[in-house]
């Protein structure tokens, strides 16, 4: 019983090493530096990992509404 959960606990180490060395060695993909938001009068500077042209503010509302109550289950629940 013992030696059966160490295995299991070592090989999820393994495998979130092996995880770490691989994002490590990836290049993250960028997106240009000093660009900020394409609303006309704001002025966030966007993160060059961020390949939105709007800052988190101006972003298009499908992203926000992943976050509120507008789920799959909320809109079943409308639908019946
Ligand atoms: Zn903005």
């Amino acid at each position: 019983m013992t030696d059966h959960a160490m295995t299991r606990s070592q090989r999820v180490q393994e495998s979130l090493r092996a995880t770490a060395v691989g994002r490590a060695r990836r290049r993250p993909k960028t997106f240009g530096e000093h660009r900020v938001c394409a609303d006309e009068v704001c002025r966030t500077l966007l993160s060059r990992y961020n390949c939105e042209a709007f800052c988190f503010q101006h972003a298009p509302a499908r992203f926000r509404r992943l976050r509120g109550e507008f789920t799959a289950g909320y809109s079943a629940r409308q639908a019946s």
